[in-house]
């Protein structure tokens, strides 16, 4: 896995932008979907002498008030085309997994130790060698031909690097363009999400991209923030259709409030009934939320229920110290490209025996040797929340005194220490797997601490020449004879 997946699987994900929607393509919504016709313009900008004046407010707050940030300012310095798209491309992966504020150590130490695409592909051999060092120069190619480039990455390398006029839409965009717009539908729809990259593409200025971009995101990430904006500093609140109907709905309120019931017309209200942008009819205004009913989410949906058995298959070094085997998950989908213990997902409803039982045939048929399923140790259970996915990790361990050989056509491989085991690309979830196999392991090995394990039993296929508890590879995988 090259490095720069590597720091998008390492690093943590808190509240960092959010994952833009990849891979849409860019004509305009009503087109491709086929039908509804053109949102009502209340929720567009639609008036040129608007959209120069927002331009205007936003790029000259963003020059007086912009934050200084270590991949600004080599954008900013760098002559080389090439080195400068490298360096935003860096900047973009890295947000895009945690806050600015820890993004900037992990980037400047990036940085100096690959200062350039050509020093990353040195480091590994998975990353653009087919570009022969040079950036694709457009969005579209670059979406189209870096590994793992989305539509946001691709608009925000071309944008601040080639000050191609083409807009982006990350977290903090979605938030300040559905404020801006009034658009209570939700957001992360993709009819919703369409018309956002409609509007940031419209608004985009066309002489100075790329601050325009990380303008209107510092915005978001500063002022329109998702909790309490900061509506008074705001450099567009003159645009701003969330702000209007407060006021409206301030006013109506203060004219009941004097007994001048007089129905303050709603102009921030499409008046049209099924309008795709609007809030939906069941979810009204909320005043006591103000702005902040901008933008709205669909209720999260329940997170799936799973199982998967894990299982450390451990050997012993020359100096005794424990190794162990990992793998390589698939280059997509869940954590992908991330190194884990052998690993099988399982049906639900499965008896323990029967789970232990799949993990067995699951090693048996990567390793190609018969394993006994009643040698594998239980450990006990890890949980893990993803965000969508409520993961339930059985695990096992498996010790082995010697290497296996593996099916060289499954997934790569590699026996790593416990040092090495955490410097590499593996997820959260299976350094928890680590720790409670440890935990049990340390249990075990000391006197008195309540192993459920009887102490000093011998596990079955136990070799008689490894002392303790580990196992001979040879003997583990021996088919059992009958008693
Ligand atoms: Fe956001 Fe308030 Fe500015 Fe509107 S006025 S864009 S809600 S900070």
């Amino acid at each position: 896995m090259g490095p720069l997946r590597a720091a998008a699987g390492g690093l943590r994900r808190s509240g960092g932008r959010a994952a833009p929607p990849a891979g849409r393509s860019r004509k305009g919504a009503s087109l491709r979907r086929g039908a509804p016709a053109p949102p009502p313009t209340r929720h567009l900008f639609s008036d040129p002498a608007e959209i120069a004046a927002l331009r205007g407010d936003l790029l000259g707050w963003y020059d007086r008030c912009k934050r200084d940030l270590p991949w600004r300012t080599l954008a900013a310095a760098e002559l080389d085309t090439d080195r400068r798209a490298y360096a935003v491309w860096v900047s973009e992966v890295m947000l895009q997994q945690t806050q600015v504020a820890t993004v900037i150590d992990y980037y400047n130490r990036w940085m100096q130790k690959w200062p350039t695409l050509q020093a990353l592909a040195q480091a590994s051999l998975e990353v653009v060698f087919e570009l022969a060092g040079q950036m694709p120069r457009t969005a579209e190619d670059l979406q189209k031909l870096l590994p793992g480039v989305g539509r946001y990455t691709a608009g925000a390398i071309a944008s601040i690097s080639y000050r191609q006029a083409t807009g982006v839409v990350d977290g903090n965009v979605i938030r300040v363009l559905c404020r801006l717009r009034c658009i209570g539908a939700d957001s992360s729809s993709p009819a919703v999400i369409d018309q956002l990259w409609d509007m940031a593409n419209a608004l985009v200025d066309r002489s100075r991209p790329g601050d325009f971009n990380q303008a209107l995101m510092e915005l978001g990430a500063t002022v329109c923030v998702p909790k309490a904006p900061l509506c008074g500093e705001c450099p567009v609140k003159q645009h701003c259709r969330a702000r209007r109907r407060v006021e409206k709905e301030l006013v109506f309120a203060s004219q009941q409030l004097f007994g001048k019931p007089t129905p303050v017309p709603d102009v921030e209200d499409c008046g049209v009934g099924g309008c795709p942008l609007c809030p939906p009819a069941t979810e009204p205004w909320d005043s006591s939320l103000g702005v902040t009913n901008f933008p709205r989410k669909a209720a999260k949906k329940q997170p799936r229920v799973a199982r998967t058995a894990s299982c450390v298959l451990e050997r012993r070094d020359c100096h005794g110290a424990p190794e162990y085997l990992i793998v390589q998950r698939p280059s997509s989908g869940l954590l992908a490209g991330l190194w884990e213990f052998p690993s099988l997902p399982l049906a639900q409803g499965l008896q323990e025996e029967e789970e232990r039982q799949a993990l067995a045939d699951h090693l048996q048929a990567w390793m190609g040797q018969p394993v006994v399923a009643k040698g594998l140790q239980l450990i006990g259970e890890v949980v893990h929340i993803f965000s969508h996915i409520h993961q339930t990790y059985v695990v096992y361990s498996l010790p082995l005194d010697g290497d296996v050989t593996l099916d060289p056509a499954s997934s790569s491989s590699r026996w790593v220490t416990e040092e090495e085991f955490y410097a590499s690309a593996v997820s959260t979830a299976m350094k928890k797997v680590l720790k409670a196999c440890e935990k049990q392991h340390r249990k075990e090995s000391s006197p008195g601490k309540g192993s459920k394990r009887k102490r000093g039993a011998k596990t079955q296929g136990a070799s008689s020449t490894g002392g303790g508890t580990q196992l001979s590879l040879y003997t583990f995988l021996r088919v059992p004879t009958a008693p």
